[in-house]
């Protein structure tokens, strides 16, 4: 069986990192080398490797995932401002291969700038 990811080792307390938020679903805790003032993760309970793994049956859980991520934005005071990423693969700079949502903000988002 594969190893946990460490994400999920978060979700169960086996490692330590500062929740902001959980329900029955996913979590959010924040991120441990912040590219920005505010860069909190929004991880899914349920271990989907990548976007691309997700199924037919995850639909909900997607939507719950953007549902989150606009509450614990607004949690954050952060509403009015902030960018979401996700990415999906090593080549687009995924780490960690437990689904999660990046959520940045208090950064000077420039147009072109659609990278951290
Ligand atoms: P990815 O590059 O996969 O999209 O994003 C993974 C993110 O997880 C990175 O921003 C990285 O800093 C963060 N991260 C990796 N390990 C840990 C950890 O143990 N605790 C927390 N809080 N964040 C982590």
């Amino acid at each position: 069986m594969a190893e946990d990811s460490i994400f999920t080792k978060i979700i169960n307390r086996e490692i330590p990192s500062e929740i902001l938020y959980e329900d029955e679903y996913c979590i959010a805790i924040k991120d441990i080398a912040p590219k920005a003032p505010t860069h909190v993760l929004v991880i899914p309970r349920r271990e989907i490797p990548k976007l691309v793994d997700a199924k037919a049956e995850d639909q909900e859980l997607l939507g719950h995932l953007m549902l989150a991520t606009a509450k614990v934005a607004k949690q954050l005071g952060v509403d009015d401002a902030f960018r979401v990423i996700i990415n999906n693969g090593s080549g687009a700079g995924q780490t960690v291969f437990h689904l999660h949502i990046h959520i940045l903000a208090q950064k000077n988002f420039s147009e072109s700038n659609l990278g951290f």
